[in-house]
């Protein structure tokens, strides 16, 4: 299991919490102890539900996604930074809503169900 996070930009999947399209995904190795030690857990940016997230990560990605509108491969240089911080971030502050949850919300989207 590599300890590198896993930054997934403008996904193909929407917020799993309003259905807006998000700004990047990001999966990262986690050592909760509550339960899922050796677990990766997925995060997304939300432009809707996050607008008002707490954590200046966060805001960070969504702040660079709206001078960015448009990522390219030369200018996913200028977003290691941003991201690799919001990646820091969701390790130690893992999301509410499960890894295991995403996914099979993604799977129902991409079943139609949603
Ligand atoms: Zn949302």
């Amino acid at each position: 299991m590599t300890n590198e996070p896993d930054v997934e930009l403008a996904p193909r999947h929407p917020c799993v919490r309003c259905g807006t399209p998000i700004l990047a995904a990001v999966t990262v190795p986690i050592s909760d102890t509550e339960h899922s030690a050796g677990r990766r857990i997925t995060a997304t940016v939300c432009p809707t539900c996050d607008r008002h997230h707490p954590a200046p990560e966060v805001q960070g990605v969504i702040a660079y996604f709206t001078l960015n509108e448009r990522i390219t491969g030369d200018e996913i240089e200028g977003a290691g930074q941003v991201l690799s911080d919001w990646a820091q971030y969701v390790t130690t502050h893992p999301p509410t809503y499960t890894s295991t949850d995403l996914d099979d919300e993604i799977e129902a989207w991409e079943r139609g169900e949603m």
